[in-house]
């Protein structure tokens, strides 16, 4: 599977909120009473939308579970009627021709349904293997997919034509908003797949918040033999991207608390449970927690024992020596009041606990796992105090 097929959670609240509710999801409820499995998913993107090269995220949608759980807004279809009173729009007109006609021809599977894929995918996702063997159903799209070495060969003219006619447009942007898929008959290894793909619909032009656009379903019909054993619809939403308000000037929110420095670092959240830390890190002390009972130290500071679940424990003064167990060093994006390039480190700590921290005093591109560090504190400004971790540079030459 190609990476992007990973189930995807992104949501695309910022396609999906400005639309009104799909009407068409009567007449697929309506298709999936008649004996088939339907579910939604954790489909990202179709190839044909994803080779697109720009932003897309799959959002699992379809209101296909009977009411439990939200369902979520899903855009528009052709059928519906635009939320607003809309001047004559002639592009629409024109994308409105390509409706019915073929999105994807001929296309074939690379590999029979096999049974390593499906052991694969269940274990990338957790899932069990059927004991029947057969590939579950979700796994539908992963029997056409192109792999790495591209898609799109078996795109056809039209859908070609009609994204090419957007972006001619300026609705150069594309979005994946959700997939639907129907099951009508499981699929066991050995079972050839070959696919084809229609242009079910184009919406009218919607403003979203991402950007004004277009949204175009597609419908996948896969097929072993001359069965049809699924259908994927997959929905783009084609657009032109909204002008992003333009970033203020100067750190008004900082001015506006009455300091003239840029924006300051994140306050930690202390409680009940992690006050006692704050206080340690006032007194320049790094405490951790070790449980009365079993003896467990922890890190960070929890109200029990996940080794035994007592409760009761006291706190110790990590004498403040330890090692790089794991690090990153950010460059980008760019966060207020942090200057990239600087190392987040998971800093094993000899007493046993680990803490996530910043590693200060060499290079970046020094920084190394089982590097030896040592604690020290970090006044950022006036009310923060940090514990942070020294690195200790190579022997000079
Ligand atoms: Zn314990």
């Amino acid at each position: 599977m190609r990476a992007d097929s990973a189930p995807c959670t992104a949501s695309v609240s910022g396609a999906d909120s400005a639309s009104d509710t799909d009407s068409a999801s009567g007449a697929d409820g309506a298709s999936a009473a008649e004996g088939s499995a339907r579910a939604e998913g954790g489909i990202c993107a179709d190839s044909a939308s994803c080779d697109e090269g720009t932003l897309h995220a799959g959002l699992p949608h379809g209101d296909t579970s009977g009411g439990s759980g939200p369902t979520p807004p899903t855009p528009s279809t052709a059928s519906s009627a635009p939320t607003a009173p809309t001047a004559p729009d002639a592009l629409y007109e024109r994308l409105r021709g390509y409706e019915g006609r073929p999105a994807a021809a001929e296309g074939r599977g690379r590999d029979p349904v096999n049974a390593t894929m499906i052991r694969h995918w269940c274990e990338a996702l957790g899932h069990t293997v059927p004991p029947d063997g057969s590939a579950p159903a979700t796994m539908l799209q992963v029997w056409t997919m192109a792999g790495l070495g591209g898609g799109g060969a078996d795109r056809a003219g039209p859908y070609t034509e009609l994204l090419g006619t957007l972006d001619a447009a300026g609705y150069t942007s594309v979005v994946a908003t959700d997939c639907e898929q129907e099951y009508l008959r499981p699929l066991f290894p050995g079972d050839g797949i070959s696919y084809d793909a229609v242009i079910e619909s184009v919406s009218p032009r919607k403003t979203t918040k991402l950007g004004t656009g277009y949204f175009v379903t597609t419908r996948m019909d896969v097929r072993t033999g001359d069965a049809v054993v699924g259908t994927h619809r997959f929905r783009i939403l084609k657009y032109r991207p909204a002008r992003r308000g333009s970033p203020p000037a100067g750190r008004g929110a900082a001015g506006a608390e009455g300091g003239t420095e840029r924006s300051r670092r994140p306050r930690p959240v202390v409680n009940r449970d992690n006050a006692g830390f704050w206080e340690g890190v006032a007194r320049h002390e790094l405490l951790f927690q070790r449980c009365e009972a079993c003896g467990t130290p922890r890190f960070p500071w929890l109200p029990g024992c996940n080794a035994c679940g007592s409760m009761a424990w006291r706190p110790v003064a990590s004498a403040g020596r330890g090692t790089v167990y794991s690090y990153v060093v950010m460059h980008h994006p760019p966060f207020p009041a942090f200057d990239p390039p600087y190392a987040v480190a998971l800093v094993a700590l000899e007493e046993g606990v680990r803490i996530v921290s910043n590693v200060i005093g060499v290079p970046c591109d020094e920084v190394r796992i089982g590097m030896p560090v040592e604690l020290e504190f970090l006044r950022v400004d006036e009310e923060l105090e940090l514990p942070v971790f020294r690195g200790a540079r190579r022997a000079a030459a």
